[in-house]
């Protein structure tokens, strides 16, 4: 097991490991988180916290805590920290170390090789310095590997023959975007960009500034926020910042933040968004930027990829999809994508086999519907996607809607799944009404909440938010009927689909007239026999005219289409494959 190496992130607000074994590819947790902070400090005994103790104590005693150091790689510098001085390569091994450690804990064998990332952009003194940091911790940096080349491999792009990817990594204190290429399995970066001075925490230092200033008019006071109370806020914002990704607004209160009055503020995302545009706006001249570099342009990206906690920002997703017209990729989990490539680089280095990575995802967007207005002021229903396609499961998101009459006191909520903006080309999972809203003007809150959980239960909350009036429903997303034609081409789920589809609309009962109950009647008994001719066997060709006639059924029933050309074509292929 000499071999064994693993792929480290070594990341400016926060690191990982990661290890590929059999195939497969694992993040360890350190300390039982796999996301580590980067952060160092000596308590107040003198001894050593390294990762998420250290952050705890940053806002006690921030003069004995060092925070991204990588920074200051390859830079002829000492950090003094506690009572003594290191150099950033010694404050960086104490990071790796505790990984090694922990690492080794976890993982019950020793761990002697690793695979250790950094930016496109590090010259040769800042990747000898990560290099020095590792061997300080007691590692053999067998590779220093790219960041986004690592993402790019835990895409599985070395298995490729020919692709060109845009990774775009937002981080919590740089940004950087890649255009790597793939030839022949060969992963390269041809050419990158970006700000080393812009990412989570600029948006986290945003906030605080917002809290500032909201405290100043509630209190009619100043507010001169010494270092630890600056601490303590910036500790609420990250917090603050985090669940705007998830929901439509947060509401913070911290006590006696100047020591006698409170902080108490609601946040809006759509006024987080505004703050955070400028910046974001400056990611995407960057990518402009890299990509006139490489002699792109947007339309020769074959695939985006999201790395960094801060791309789980709703707003970074929707620009990209509006700049580039490419739906982003962000299945693997953003903060750890890079460790996991790392590590399939280091088992590929010991002559593992090839892998890919496994991550459970929804298939589908799900949306809900609300009325929206066109140019010419007519108002229509548009489905709103609330948890979108791609996102890994299980997933927790909600979005703000408003009331549109005076005096509105029940509102419907609907669920669909599908891709489109219009729900009649969508799925409808189901719907209900909320009751007993209050009596107010037009423009009252409603949360939507969609929780969607590893076996595609999607459970939908609907709150009144002036009075947490809430209504929560869950539906079995597995039994939708999709249209979709790929699923068309699978034999058995067609015919378990098409079963669905005339119970369902049988169900409806009371407005089927006679006619219709006939054909459903006649429909279902020529599904029958075309399912034992398929389970008998027949050539590939009528097999596949068989099924797509099926599916057209299925999809006619769904519709409430008139059946009788449908039946009487499969009457007669049914009739002909049976002699
Ligand atoms: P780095 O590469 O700099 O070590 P990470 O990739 O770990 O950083 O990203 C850390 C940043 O991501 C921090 O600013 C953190 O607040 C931010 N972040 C993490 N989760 C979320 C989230 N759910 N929404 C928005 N930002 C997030
Ligand atoms: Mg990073």
């Amino acid at each position: 097991m000499n071999d064994f190496i693993v792929g480290i992130d070594l990341g400016t607000t926060n690191s990982e490991l990661a290890v590929t074994e059999d195939g497969i590819v694992r993040v360890v947790p350190i300390h039982g988180n796999p996301i580590m902070p980067s952060c160092v400090g000596i308590d107040a005994q003198g001894n050593l916290l390294v990762g998420q103790a250290a952050k705890n104590q940053l806002i006690a005693a921030p003069e004995s805590t060092v925070v991204s150091i990588k920074r200051k790689m390859g830079e002829d510098t000492r950090v003094r920290f506690g009572e003594r001085e290191f150099s950033p390569e010694e404050i960086s091994s104490f990071i790796l170390r505790e990984l090694k450690n922990e690492g080794e804990r976890v993982l019950g064998r020793p761990i002697h090789k690793a695979v250790v990332t950094v930016p496109a952009f590090f010259n040769e003194r800042q990747r000898k310095a990560t290099q020095m940091a590792g061997e300080l911790a007691g590692l053999e940096v067998v590779r220093i590997l790219n960041e986004p080349t690592a993402a790019a491999l835990a895409y599985d792009a070395g298995n490729r023959d020919h692709e060109t990817i845009l990774v775009y990594d937002l981080g919590g204190g740089t940004f950087d975007v890649s255009v790597v290429t793939v030839e022949s399995g060969i992963v390269e970066v041809r050419a990158s960009h970006g700000d080393t001075h812009l990412g989570g925490d600029d948006f986290d230092q945003l906030l605080v500034d917002h809290a500032v200033a909201a405290f100043q008019r509630q209190n009619g006071r100043e507010l001169k926020p010494d270092l630890r109370t600056l601490r303590r806020l910036r500790v609420a914002m990250e917090q603050a910042k985090r669940r705007l990704s998830d929901e439509p607004y947060v509401h913070v209160r911290e006590e006696y933040l100047d020591g006698e009055n409170h902080l108490d503020i609601e946040i809006l995302r759509t006024d987080y968004e505004a703050m955070i545009l400028p910046l974001l706006e400056k990611t995407l001249t960057c990518l402009h930027q890299a990509l006139t570099d490489a002699k792109l342009a947007p339309k020769d990206i074959g695939r985006v990829m999201l790395v960094g906690g801060a791309t789980r920002t709703p707003l970074v997703h929707q620009l990209l999809r509006q700049k580039l017209e490419i739906e982003p990729r962000f299945e693997i989990n953003p903060d750890l994508i890079v460790a996991m490539g790392a590590s399939v680089q280091g088992a590929a280095l010991s002559g593992e086999k090839r892998h890919s990575i496994l991550v459970d995802i929804t298939p589908h967007s799900y949306s809900t519907v609300a009325l929206a207005t066109d140019e010419g002021g007519y108002e229509f229903l548009r489905c709103h996607p609330i948890i979108s396609r791609n996102t890994p499961l299980p997933s927790s998101k909600a979005e703000m809607f408003f009331t549109t009459l005076d005096n509105q006191t029940e509102v419907k909520v609907a669920a669909y799944q599908g891709e489109s903006e219009n729900p009649d080309d969508n799925v409808l999972l189901g719907d209900f009404l909320v009751t007993g809203l209050r009596r107010v003007p037009s423009g009252n809150v409603v949360i939507i909440h969609f929780d969607l959980d590893l076996n595609g239960l999607l459970k939908i909350t609907a709150t009144e938010k002036a009075t947490g009036l809430a209504k929560t429903v869950t539906l079995d997303t597995r039994g939708a009927r999709t249209l979709d034609l790929e699923k068309a081409k699978q034999n058995i789920a067609q015919l378990v689909g098409m079963d669905d589809a005339i119970e369902g609309s049988s169900d409806g009962g009371l407005d089927e007239t006679k006619e219709r109950q006939e054909q459903l009647t006649a429909a279902k008994n020529l599904r029958k026999r075309a399912e034992a001719l398929l389970q008998k066997g027949i050539n590939p060709e009528d097999a596949e005219e068989l099924r797509a006639l099926l599916h057209a059924t299925a999809e006619a029933i769904g519709r409430h289409d008139d059946l009788t050309e449908l039946n009487n074509k499969l009457s007669d292929l049914v009739f002909y494959l049976e002699d």
